[in-house]
């Protein structure tokens, strides 16, 4: 990152706007005239070889006719003539640019965007864009953009891909009363990408919290990184999750969208809060901006309605925060404010007949006593109480209990008078929504960042070089022949190198020696048809399983081999395994992609139908830790299966993980050579008795 150009970029003190015009409705007019509106207090230098004066500010007919080089240009002109402007803009000792002009990499103009930049970089510039709306700052009294007019204030910010979004963000802001304090557009993000802002945002004391929104990222693991040092929250709407999504989304930034399942795991990994759509992506800002993370599970909730309290905690159970009853003691404490047919428990039930005082002595109660980890407060609108004075009471209440440090937010249902009520409270700086399960949702996220930020994987890459050379001489061997398919014994040995516990497989050239080979091994084995022109080994009726004595083996080496030649008349057969016969399990699937965003990246999921029909698997991003891991494991619709079905013990969770583990590091190390792998299956057995890879497949590179 280069700091002190961005310094320039989002801090300026003086901005050019190049082709500033005096044409109202042009984008170069409407640059300055925001920049005017916003109040920015620094020096704005309109430029435009035609004009004298624009909005009474006097006019430079160049770049380079400027008194001093600008900390910021914001180029608006044409795409022609933007990278010349680019260029007198370095030569005039400008660092930061922001290019709003369009016509770049989003049309596929991948060269003139290269050319941009490389100008930039000649001269230590750093840019924002091309393709954006600019960038906005309440702290900062900027508005270096098109849109409209500064945010609702707060402390947020967001990084947009999506200019037109910012836009129509930014007045939602006052409607919702999510407050911002930057609102940054970055387009193509060729130069100044997410990770570089998220650092940069880390420093800046006005940012509470940052909010992403995601079409594709360039660099994963740069991301990755970015986000996993930092110490404000982060929470990301990815968009193009969709199939028909994911192209419009390329084609909008020009960037790889890759697999929503991997950004998801990504997020994860790096700590990165999600959110499912717009409107959530509000509601958990808010949160994130103003509260701290839910650190425990004892979330209370204090209502004057049953209804809403009913809701909010059929919300709280499905957003994975389900709700218990308080301590008697607290229970106790609770009831001398609610009339005799109120309930303590929780949800704590004040009735319609709670007023501001009951309110008050109720919150301020619950929020101090320690087995609170958070509260909720509910209100529903009465004729009898006036909204304001309630939310007023909330926030004496929690100033007057001294507590700080677990989250509370309040939602309240009702009309405009409780929206204005609402307003209050979120300048006030407490998170307040409508519906209970919205309210619900945005404690979830704080939950969810407490969680994420316990497991947060910042798991280096460890190469072993041991188990990289025998990798290596392996691979040789294959490459020497040409091939980019390693064969089952191939791929098992690099699998045994890196510690995975493989069934026993040795390779036989001819009948007399399997038949040694198995009875060494022991009965029953397993014999395959070993070709690295035969991928899917049963396809080819080349894999018979409990062969029990020597007779079964000579007839099974007869047949597959006859098998393999129907099946593929040239196939190149290094073979026969045998293979020790492991026992039944659970079958699960181990394999391995290499993301287009994220590189190595190793998924899991249960055998048979579940990935087959259900495509039921999940992703991490390589290497992972073992909470991640951990995580993994309940993240499938089908977990259920490894706590042991039918009156099976529960599976050997332990192995399962560290096989994983073993797994991701083999994948991350080997990424250079390797494209795809799997384990399929991997049989899990009962606690303590580990598991077992009895199929292995690594597909390399194509080498140009
Ligand atoms: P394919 O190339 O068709 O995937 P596999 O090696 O996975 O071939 O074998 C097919 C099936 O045979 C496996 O899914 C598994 O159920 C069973 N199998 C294979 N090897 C063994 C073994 N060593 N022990 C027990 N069962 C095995
Ligand atoms: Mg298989």
């Amino acid at each position: 990152m280069n700091k002190e150009a961005i310094n320039k970029l989002m801090r300026p003190k003086s901005v050019a706007v190049v082709g500033a015009s005096s044409q109202p409705g042009k984008i170069g007019y409407t640059v300055l005239e925001n920049l005017i509106k916003g109040g920015y207090k620094g020096k704005i230098y309109p430029i435009n070889p035609a004009a004298t004066e624009i909005l009474s500010l006097p006019v430079f007919a160049s770049v380079s006719a400027l008194p001093e080089p600008a900390d910021l240009a914001i180029i608006t002109v044409p795409v022609k003539f933007a990278n010349q402007v680019a260029e007198e803009c370095g030569q005039k000792g400008i660092k930061a640019l922001s290019v709003i002009t369009s016509g770049y990499s989003e049309v596929g103009r991948n060269d003139l965007e290269k050319e941009l930049i490389d100008i930039a970089h000649k001269y230590g510039m750093c840019v924002l864009g091309p393709n954006i709306v600019g960038s906005l700052s309440n702290s900062d009294d900027l508005n270096a953009s098109f849109g409209p007019f500064l945010p609702f204030k707060g402390s947020a910010t967001l990084i947009t891909q999506s200019g037109a979004l910012l836009i129509a963000m930014d007045a939602i802001t006052y409607t919702r009363k999510v407050g911002f304090d930057k609102m940054i557009s970055i387009g193509n993000m060729a130069d100044v990408d997410f990770a570089d802002l998220i650092e940069w945002l880390e420093d800046d004391k006005y940012t509470s919290c940052t909010c992403l929104y995601v079409e594709g990222i360039k660099d994963g693991r740069k991301f990755i990184d970015a986000c996993r040092n930092a110490k404000k929250p982060i929470i990301a709407l990815k968009a193009g999750t969709s199939v028909h999504g994911a192209a419009a989304a390329a084609s909008h930034t020009g960037s790889l969208a890759g697999s929503a399942k991997v950004y998801t795991a990504a997020f994860q990994q790096a700590g990165v809060v999600q959110a499912s759509d717009l409107n959530n992506l509000f509601d958990r800002t808010l949160a994130l901006s103003l509260m701290p993370p839910l650190k425990g599970t004892n979330l209370l909730l204090v209502t004057n309605g049953g209804g809403v309290g009913v809701l909010a905690t059929d919300a709280a159970e499905k957003f994975g925060i389900p709700l218990k009853f308080a301590p008697p003691d607290v229970q106790e404490e609770l009831k001398k404010h609610m009339p005799a047919f109120g309930s303590a428990k929780n949800p704590v039930d004040m009735t319609g007949m709670a007023g501001n005082d009951w309110y008050y002595e109720t919150v301020k109660f619950a929020y101090a006593h320690p087995w609170t980890d958070g509260l909720v407060v509910l209100y529903c609108e009465t004729a009898m109480t006036s909204p304001v004075e309630i939310a007023q009471a909330v926030k004496k209440a929690m100033d007057d209990s001294g507590m700080k440090g677990k989250p509370i937010m309040v939602s309240m249902v009702g009309g405009t008078r409780c929206d204005k009520a609402m307003q209050w409270l979120v300048e006030n700086g407490i998170p307040a929504y409508g519906p209970p399960d919205q309210a619900m949702n945005a404690m979830a996220a704080l939950s969810e960042l407490n969680r994420i930020q316990s497991m947060l994987d910042k798991t280096e890459v460890v190469s072993d070089p041991a188990c990289a050379a025998k990798a290596a001489e392996i691979i040789a061997v294959a490459r020497g022949d040409g091939r980019t398919a390693l064969t089952e014994v191939e791929a098992k040995q690099i699998f045994s190198a890196y510690g995975l516990p493989i069934a026993q497989t040795w390779l036989a050239k001819c009948e007399d020696e399997a038949v040694e080979m198995a009875k060494s091994i022991g009965f029953p084995v397993v014999m395959k048809i070993i070709s690295p022109d035969i991928v899917h080994k049963s396809d080819a009726k080349g894999v018979k399983v409990n062969i029990k004595d020597e007779a079964g083996v000579r007839e099974s080496y007869k047949t597959i081999l006859a098998n393999a030649k129907v099946y593929k008349a040239d196939a190149n057969i290094h073979g026969i395994a045998v293979q020790e016969m492991a026992p039944s399990g659970t079958e699960v699937i181990v394999g391995s992609v290499n993301d287009a965003t994220f590189g190595p990246t190793v998924m899991f999921g249960l055998g048979g139908i579940f990935v087959e029909v259900l495509k039921d698997v999940t992703f991490r991003v390589a290497p992972v830790n073992k909470s991640q891991i951990e995580q993994m494991l309940t993240e499938i619709r089908g977990a259920p299966m490894l706590k042991g079905v039918r009156g099976e013990l529960p599976r050997d969770r332990a192995a399962l993980v560290d096989v994983l583990y073993r797994y991701a590091i083999m994948i991350s190390d080997l990424a250079g050579e390797v494209s795809e792998t799997d384990a399929n299956p991997i049989l899990v057995y009962a606690e303590g008795k580990g598991v077992k890879v009895v199929d292995a497949r690594i597909i390399l590179k194509k080498k140009a």
